[in-house]
């Protein structure tokens, strides 16, 4: 009777009778210049920079495997107008009477496929109030006629420029039609970050960090911005540990929106102390729930690469790069329920679509695990990737789908020197499936 079973359970489930794979490799994208891509829609579209040395924008629908080459973003907008591409003379003109602007960067963050949404940064020049005077003997400083600059009379020398002029940033949250060619802008003055999209309700989150010094406190300041109607929303600041000096934060939103989650990390954390710059406290991550935008913050293990949240049960999993450890952080308690030791080198972490499993992605094997029980089911060699290839030489870039059951990762070159891989700069980007 039993063998009759198995042979029944082969009969209907061969890939699993035969250990199936978990993981596919799909297809590959390449004329990307970097491996950049942005998740800009919820498993469809991810933007990133074009091959041809102009390094525009580009548009890629994964379910189509179209591309669209987009203008740098700020040549959508009706005040484009950039001073970067003048020279130092009439560049320093036009600061000193306050009409200099220069756009830095901007970053595609949704698109629908039709609207471009992006957070784009821009430099601006405040004018100058009177003639500056000069650091050193407090004399006024005159305007030199030739060159435009400022002097002191009496030292007898230009002062720095640097010293009285200044540039203050400015954001824009931008909405571009791309077939009406319509364009729409929020201002939002300071320097700010992106942090994580909704693309379900339209909210962007971004995001800055302030630190008093001679108060010993730090807070993040979130500010949400409601993409489909093109206004602010509420901004939040919250208390963080005070750090002399702090590692990075990264950011994340779970499936649908429910928790936005900054984590304390430090890439120069020391692994035999386990605290690095992060020490009283040790690495914290900040847990925020947003439909309250109330908030907790949870002890994390160094080096969190690789996190992802299990929203039916409001578990977090989250992985210690240089640690080799899982731990599992019940978000309603703020607790830690489980610690695992896995591979070192972790990077990155997803759930499959119903959070049946876990896959856990390393610098040698992308392991999955059974969710329920944190057993190990399967393990994918990255020389699957790339032959010749044991191990990656860095952490490398991933992002994910859980709800589409996609990662992807760069296309992985070896290395001259030896059985390690690490993933081009001029290859694009290589799908994987994740299967349930
Ligand atoms: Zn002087």
């Amino acid at each position: 009777m039993k063998l009759l079973y198995g042979a029944l359970v082969f009969f209907l489930f061969p890939s699993q009778a035969l250990g199936r794979n978990y993981i596919e490799v799909g297809k590959k994208v390449g004329g990307i210049k970097r491996f950049d891509p942005y998740a800009i829609s919820s498993g469809r579209y991810v933007s990133s920079q074009t091959s041809d040395g102009l390094y525009l924008p580009v548009i890629i629908d994964l379910k189509t495997n179209t591309r669209t080459v987009l203008k740098k973003l700020h040549e959508y907008l009706k005040n484009s107008k950039d001073s970067g591409t003048l020279s130092y003379a009439e560049q320093l003109k036009l600061k000193l009477d306050g009409k200099w602007k220069k756009w830095y960067s901007s970053k595609i963050i949704s698109f629908d496929g039709l609207n471009i949404v992006g957070l784009l940064h821009q430099g601006v020049s405040q004018g100058l109030n009177g003639n500056p005077s000069c650091k050193k003997c407090g004399a006024t400083a005159l305007k030199h006629k030739r060159t435009g600059k400022y002097y002191c009379p009496v030292c007898n020398r230009y002062l720095l420029p640097s010293s009285y002029l200044k540039i203050v940033d400015n954001y824009y949250l931008a909405r571009v039609n791309l077939k009406s060619k319509k364009s729409e802008t929020i201002k939002v003055e300071g320097s700010w970050q992106t942090g994580a999209t909704d693309f379900r309700k339209k909210i962007v989150y971004i995001w800055k960090e302030k630190k008093i010094k001679s108060k010993r406190k730090r807070k993040i300041k979130i500010l949400q911005i409601d993409f489909e109607n093109m206004k602010k929303l509420s901004a939040t600041e919250i208390d963080m540990p005070y750090r002399d000096k702090n590692g990075h934060l990264t950011v994340m939103l779970s499936r649908t929106g429910k928790y936005l989650v900054f984590f304390e990390y430090d890439e120069y954390s020391d692994t035999k102390k386990k605290t690095g710059y992060l020490s009283s406290p040790t690495g914290r991550a900040l847990i925020i729930n947003t439909s309250e935008m109330k908030s907790r913050k949870v002890e994390i293990p160094v080096t969190p690469y690789g996190f992802d949240i299990d929203e039916s049960t409001n578990l977090l999993a989250v992985g210690s790069n240089q640690a080799g450890e899982l731990w599992i952080i019940n978000l309603i308690k703020g607790k830690t329920i489980k610690k695992i030791k896995i591979a070192r080198g972790v990077f990155h972490m997803v759930f499959s679509r119903n959070y049946k499993y876990l896959y856990v992605f390393n610098k040698r094997t992308f392991d999955t695990y059974l969710w329920k029980n944190l057993k190990k089911t399967n393990s994918f060699k990255v020389s699957k990737l790339c032959n010749g290839v044991e191990k990656f030489l860095a952490s490398e870039k991933m992002i994910s789908f859980g709800d589409s059951g996609k990662a992807i990762i760069g296309v992985i070159k070896k290395s001259k020197y030896g059985p390690w891989g690490s993933s081009s700069f001029d290859d694009g980007f290589q799908i994987l499936n994740l299967k349930e």
